[in-house]
């Protein structure tokens, strides 16, 4: 299974677009990994979480055929993660596709409330409702939903994506996991776990997570059986605000047998032996 970090960032990206912090000055002066779009991650060239404003950024910046994307799958409706205006430009005659597939997008009832699924249903998108606890077929891959720790007011899903005999969590927005997901999640045998680190060194639980968050979840997975010591853990979704560059966050998590990942960078996750 092929993951291709598209954007690592949150919801204001890094360098915010407004933001004059030591932080944003610093990754403008450095550029390289730390130039964070925001978030979302491509699988096998087909699989998509997230449609966050960056896209088409993201389209140009490395080479991506949207297109051939047919199972798009939203966490949530905060804008960052679903700029769903986007899906409009699948239609004609803003697009002449080849090919006449349907675009299978998938979310909980907020984002079915977010876009205007009638008109998009012009551009070959079709709509899927998921539920926490729920589950589904897409394509080749099966995808179970969770309740995230995250924008309480509505809701957000994190999920397990399985594709190849191969299972992967999207694991954020999200604080720590509330107790009734690390129930639901105890079935699973993780080969990745793709969580987040929004606020860097802070000690944030709730919402989002820093890094004793991420260090305490890779922990609980491995005693309670739901990772393994090949399980590969890498952490995404960083504010400036967390206040660490990415040679930093490297420093900190790496020896906690996490990685960081960057705009771009593409991972192979092997099949557990
Ligand atoms: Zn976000
Ligand atoms: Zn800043
Ligand atoms: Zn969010």
């Amino acid at each position: 299974m092929e993951l291709m970090f598209l954007g690592t960032g949150a919801s204001e990206g890094w360098p915010g677009a407004f933001c004059q912090c030591s932080c944003c000055e610093n990754a403008r002066a450095l550029g390289g990994k730390n130039i964070r779009t925001r978030t979302s991650l491509q699988i096998d060239g087909q699989y998509k979480f997230d449609l966050p404003p960056d896209t088409y950024h993201h389209v140009i910046t490395h080479h991506l055929d949207l297109a051939d994307i047919r199972h798009l799958f939203i966490t949530h409706c905060h804008q960052d993660h679903f700029y769903w205006l986007e899906l409009a430009m699948r239609g004609e005659p803003f697009a002449h596709r080849r090919n006449q597939e349907a675009l299978h997008v998938y979310g909980d009832q907020w984002v079915k409330e977010t876009a205007d699924w009638e008109a998009l249903a012009d551009a070959g998108v079709v709509f899927h409702e998921m539920e926490a606890g729920g589950s589904c077929q897409a394509g080749e891959a099966r995808l179970f939903a969770f309740k995230a720790n995250h924008f309480e007011r509505k809701g957000a899903l994190i999920y397990v994506f399985q594709k190849d005999g191969i299972s992967l969590l999207y694991g954020h927005d999200s604080g720590f996991f509330p107790e009734g997901v690390w129930a639901q999640l105890s079935q699973f045998r993780l080969d990745a776990a793709v969580l987040e680190c929004t606020h860097g060194e802070e000690d944030v639980w709730d919402n989002h997570m820093g890094i004793p968050a991420v260090i305490k979840t890779r922990e609980r997975m491995l005693e309670s059986g739901i990772a393994s010591k090949d399980t590969l853990f890498v952490a995404t979704h960083f504010s400036h605000n967390g206040g660490l560059l990415h040679h930093e966050l490297e420093e900190r998590l790496n020896p906690h047998g996490v990685l960081i990942a960057y705009d771009g960078m593409r991972l192979e996750v092997p099949k557990r032996s």
